[in-house]
């Protein structure tokens, strides 16, 4: 029994509420799923602009796949950089306004990269403390010293980077905060970094496509910086798979150079990259989808915020605080006997839990309505 430990401890979690299990999935990621045979209203998804399964897109993957292949074969650095590869870098530089780009397999090694690649030992990395796992986990695969301020507290931050005697110094933020919905205050923390000579970098996964016209966070507030690290994942509201980070072109050839998680991994398929080029395009050219994801944004504020705590949030991600783990679950799975899918999120994922309502594109007032009027019966 070389793993009995982990049978007792998962036990723990399952006593505790906290075991995580997956649903199966038996039709295409989009507002209405099929799942054991049954119909949902899907507000768990990260496909703020119904694009993952748009026929444009899937056309355009249909597309590079009979035109590229499917397996890109080889790292970049060897025999696995295409043609699509770098007309998607191109594109999506010149789109969120930035000198050059580097495209990644996945957000989560695009983090692993800029961090590892820029700081080490000695350095200091000063991050929100409500970041993302994967910037949390790329801090201690670089072993720079990690200072976490409390969510939002630019007080805190300030006072951190005032003690810090660290040669290297890299602030560090979602710029859309995945669990909690709210938005960094970006010119405070640029404002910060230039005072005090550090780096800024901004995990944008959940603003890339839906804030400053789908170019992003920082096109929302208008900012820009030659010290300012950006990502982007292209999994989310752009539907498709992958990551890129945008800024100086002497950055990204230094990642180019020295990331493991570049140098060392299998490139993505180029067929993903004729896809995201065909979502760019719609990202581009379609603001209604972003106009109609605010209204069911402010559609579901206006009905909720006088029956329930929500938390302050004017993005695609809502939060409705409950007071304890079994609670939320019992909330989760009523909705889901009703036909309703939202996430039941617990600690350790976040300090409090919380029912996640992802609201998208792709649903119609209808769906919106639906899911009010359930949430109204149960809380
Ligand atoms: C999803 C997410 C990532 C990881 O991106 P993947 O492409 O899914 O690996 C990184 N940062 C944040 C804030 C995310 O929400």
């Amino acid at each position: 029994m070389p793993f009995v430990q982990f049978a007792a401890r998962l036990a723990e979690r399952q006593q505790a509420g906290l075991l995580r299990s997956r649903r199966q999935i038996d039709s295409p990621q989009g507002a209405h799923i099929q799942i054991g045979g049954r119909q949902l209203i899907n507000f768990c998804s990260n496909d703020y602009l119904g694009l993952a399964n748009h026929p444009a897109v899937v056309q355009a993957a249909q597309q590079g796949a009979a035109e590229w292949g499917v397996g890109s074969g080889a790292a970049h650095l060897l025999a696995g950089h295409f043609g699509p590869h770098q007309a998607l870098e191109d594109r999506l530089a010149k789109f969120v306004g930035m000198p050059a780009a580097l495209g990644f397999s996945t957000g989560y090694m695009a983090n692993l990269a800029v961090i590892t690649a820029l700081v080490g030992r000695g350095d200091a990395v000063f991050a929100d403390k409500l970041n993302h796992a994967s910037l949390n986990d790329a801090v201690a695969l670089s072993r720079a010293d990690f200072k976490r301020y409390p969510h939002q507290d630019m007080a805190g931050l300030e006072r951190m980077l005032a003690a810090s005697t660290a040669p290297r110094k890299l602030i560090v933020a979602d710029a859309v905060f995945s669990m909690d919905g709210d938005i960094a205050p970006v010119a405070a923390l640029l404002a910060l970094a230039e005072q005090y000579d550090a780096w800024l970098f901004l995990d944008d996964a959940h603003g890339f496509g839906v804030l400053g016209d789908g170019r992003g966070t920082l096109a929302e507030f208008g900012i820009s910086a030659p010290r300012i690290i950006y990502m982007a994942t292209l999994g989310k509201a752009a539907g498709v798979s992958g990551a890129f980070v945008a800024g100086e072109q002497v950055m990204c050839d230094w990642l180019l150079n020295t990331a493991h998680s570049y140098v060392y991994t299998t490139a993505m398929p180029p067929l993903l990259s004729c896809a995201m080029q065909a979502s760019l395009d719609l990202i581009a050219a379609e603001p209604w989808r972003r106009t109609r994801l605010a209204g069911h944004i402010a559609a579901f504020r206006t009905g909720l915020q006088d029956c329930c705590e929500l938390l302050d949030s004017n993005t695609a991600i809502q939060l409705i605080l409950l007071p304890d783990n079994d609670s939320t679950i019992r909330i989760a799975k009523a909705l889901f006997e009703r036909g309703i899918w939202a996430g039941a999120i617990r600690p350790p994922t976040v300090p409090t839990p919380r029912l996640r309502i992802t609201l998208s594109a792709a649903h119609s007032d209808d769906d919106v309505a639906a899911l009010m009027g359930e949430l109204k019966a149960l809380l």
